[in-house]
C-alpha cells in the first residue's frame, strides 16, 4: 500500500509525517497506514495544481490529446481491477463482486469523459445570432482553474472518478482528498495516472481528515472550484468556506429516498427492486431508497416476503464467496445505527427483521439487514438519513397520499416508482421533487445520465455533459463590424 501523498507528479510525505490508521471494518485490525496531510501539504498540492493550470500543457491541449491519456487512465485502472477491488473490499467492507462492478464503472468513467474531450475540439465553440448584423457573437468553453474536490467513503475510486475525470477531460487540475475511511484507492489512482503519463501537478491526492486536510482544501483562495460528495452538515461547511471567496460549487449530499410500491405490481419484482434499493453496498449508498411506501392492499404479502429474503441474505467478510451483506465502515457507523434504530423504536417504529449485530459473527462492524415498520412519519427513523442496511416500511391509502408522503422530505435526491400501470407511473415520477427517478427498479445508475438533488440534497448535477459542464466557464466574444461606425459620441 502506497504510504505518500502525490503532489507536482512525485510521492512525498506530509510536512509533518503524520499517518492515520486503515482499518478492514470486517475483521477490525488496522491493515495499513495513510499518509495525514494538513495545510502545508494542501497548499503544496493547491500551487502545483495552480502552477500546471496557469503555466502547463494541459488546459491549452487538444480534447483529443487530454482524451488520449484519459483512455490511458481507464486502461490502468482496468489492468488493476483485481488488486484495487480487493483493497476496496478491506478499506470499506463492500463485497468483492460489487467492488469489481464499481471499479469497472470507475474505468468506465474516465473512458466516457474521454469521448466527451475529443467530442469538445468540434463543438466547444457555438454561434449566436444577436439580431444586429453589425455584430457577431460565438460561444467558447474554458476550463474553470484548480478544481478541488473531496468525497466520501462509500464508493472510494468511483466516487473520485466522477470528479477527476469530468475536471480532468475539461482542461482543469485538481487536487483530490478522499476520504480518511478508504484513503488507499485513490493514493493507487496517482500511480496510475503517473503511469499514463498525466503532466505533473495536473491531478494532486492529499490523504488526511476533514479538518485538517479538506477545511484547507476549501478554503484556498488559489482554487477556483470545489466539487464536494458527502453528508449535508459537511456540505455546508464547504459551501461557507466557498462562500468567502465566491468559490464555485457543486454539491452531491444525502437522501431520504422514497419507493412508491403500488398494489398491482408483482410482489418478488417489487421485493427485489427493494433489496436491491437498501441492502446493496450495506446500503450505505446516497440514493438508497430507505423509505418505502407500499400500497394497502399489497402491504401483508410484500412485507412477509421481504422479511423471508432478507432473512436469506448472506452476511460475511466481503472477500468470501456468496457474501452479500458486507460490514458498515467503521465502528463509528456501527455504533451510530444502532443508536438510531434505538430511538427509533422508542419512538414506536416496530422491527419486523434484524436491528443488530449477527450473532455468528464475532468480530466485524456488522448489522443485520434491517426492516422496520409501523412507524410515525415524525420519527426520526422516517426522516432522516440512516446510511446503513435499514428500510422503513410504511403503508399509503392511493396514488396523492403516496406522492405526499414521498415528497415530505428535506432530501430530493432519488425517488422509485413500481407499477404495472405505466401511465401511472410516468405521473407519480414527474410528481416527485427529486433529481433521480427510477420505475419500476431502484438504483441502476449510468454514467450518462444526471446525477444530483433537490432541496438540501445538492446543487448541481454529475456524470454526463452536466459533469463535464461542472468544470467549463463559459465566455461570450463579441465583435463588431470594423466597417460600421457606432455614432453614439462621434457623429459622422
Ligand atoms: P462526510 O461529510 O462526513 O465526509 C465527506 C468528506 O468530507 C470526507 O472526505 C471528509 O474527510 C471531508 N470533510 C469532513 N469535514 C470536513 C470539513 N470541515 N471541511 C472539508 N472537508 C471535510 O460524509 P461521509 O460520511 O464520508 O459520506 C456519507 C455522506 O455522503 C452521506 O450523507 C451520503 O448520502 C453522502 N453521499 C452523497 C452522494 C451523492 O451523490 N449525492 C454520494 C455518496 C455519498
Amino acid at each position: 500500500m502506497r504510504d505518500m501523498l502525490f503532489i507536482d507528479g512525485q510521492w512525498s510525505a506530509p510536512a509533518h509525517g503524520g499517518q492515520f490508521t486503515v482499518t478492514n471494518p470486517a475483521t477490525e485490525e488496522v491493515f495499513a497506514h495513510a499518509p495525514a496531510a494538513t495545510a502545508e501539504d494542501v497548499d503544496r498540492a493547491v500551487r502545483a495544481a495552480r502552477k500546471a493550470f496557469d503555466e502547463g500543457p494541459w488546459p491549452k491541449m487538444s480534447g483529443a490529446a487530454r482524451a488520449a491519456t484519459l483512455r490511458k487512465i481507464a486502461d490502468g485502472i482496468l489492468a488493476s481491477k483485481e488488486e484495487l477491488a480487493r483493497i476496496e473490499v478491506m478499506d470499506n467492507g463492500k463485497p468483492l463482486p460489487e467492488a469489481i462492478w464499481d471499479i469497472e464503472d470507475t474505468a468506465g468513467c474516465f473512458s466516457y469523459y474521454a469521448d466527451l474531450a475529443e467530442q469538445m475540439d468540434v463543438s466547444a465553440e457555438e454561434q449566436i445570432d444577436l439580431g444586429d448584423s453589425r455584430f457577431t457573437s460565438k460561444v467558447v468553453r474554458e476550463p474553470i482553474g484548480v478544481a478541488g474536490a473531496i468525497i466520501p467513503w462509500n464508493y472510494p475510486l468511483l466516487m473520485a472518478s466522477w470528479k477527476v475525470a469530468p475536471a480532468l477531460a475539461a482542461g482543469c487540475t485538481m487536487v483530490l482528498k478522499p476520504s480518511e475511511l478508504t484513503p488507499l484507492t485513490a493514493l493507487e489512482l496517482g500511480a496510475i495516472v503517473e503511469h499514463a503519463g498525466l503532466p505533473a501537478g495536473v491531478l494532486n491526492i492529499v490523504t488526511g481528515l476533514g479538518p485538517d486536510a479538506g477545511q484547507p482544501l476549501s478554503e484556498h483562495p488559489l482554487v477556483d472550484k470545489l466539487a464536494f460528495t458527502g453528508s449535508v452538515p459537511t456540505g455546508s461547511k464547504i459551501m461557507a468556506a466557498a462562500a468567502r471567496d465566491i468559490k464555485n460549487i457543486s454539491l452531491e449530499l444525502g437522501g431520504k429516498s422514497p419507493f412508491v410500491v403500488f398494489a398491482d405490481c408483482d410482489v418478488e419484482k417489487a421485493v427485489e427492486w427493494v433489496m436491491f434499493g437498501i441492502f446493496w453496498n450495506q446500503g450505505e449508498v446516497c440514493s438508497a431508497t430507505s423509505r418505502v411506501l407500499v400500497e394497502e392492499s399489497l402491504y401483508p404479502a410484500f412485507l412477509e416476503r421481504l422479511v423471508t429474503e432478507a432473512a436469506k441474505i448472506k452476511i460475511g467478510d466481503g472477500l468470501e464467496d456468496g457474501v452479500l451483506l458486507g460490514p458498515l465502515v467503521s465502528k463509528g457507523q456501527q455504533e451510530k445505527i444502532l443508536a438510531m434504530i434505538e430511538r427509533g423504536v422508542t419512538g414506536g417504529a416496530r422491527i419486523a427483521y434484524g436491528g443488530k449485530r449477527p450473532a455468528d459473527l464475532a468480530r466485524g462492524y456488522f448489522l443485520e439487514p434491517t426492516i422496520l415498520t409501523d412507524m410515525d412519519e415524525d420519527n426520526t427513523v422516517w426522516r432522516e438519513e440512516i446510511f446503513g442496511p435499514v428500510v422503513c416500511v410504511k403503508t399509503f391509502r392511493d396514488e396523492a397520499d403516496a406522492i405526499r408522503m414521498a415528497n415530505d422530505s428535506r432530501f430530493g435526491l432519488a425517488a422509485a416508482v413500481m407499477s404495472d400501470d405505466l401511465e401511472r407511473c410516468d405521473r407519480v415520477a414527474r410528481a416527485f421533487r427529486a433529481g433521480i427517478v427510477w420505475i419500476n427498479c431502484s438504483q441502476p445508475t449510468f454514467t450518462q445520465a444526471p446525477w444530483g438533488g433537490y432541496k438540501q440534497s445538492g446543487i448541481g448535477r454529475e456524470l454526463g455533459s452536466w459533469g463535464l459542464s461542472n468544470y467549463l466557464e463559459v465566455k461570450q466574444i463579441t465583435s463588431f463590424d470594423a466597417t460600421k461606425t457606432w455614432g453614439w459620441y462621434i457623429k459622422e
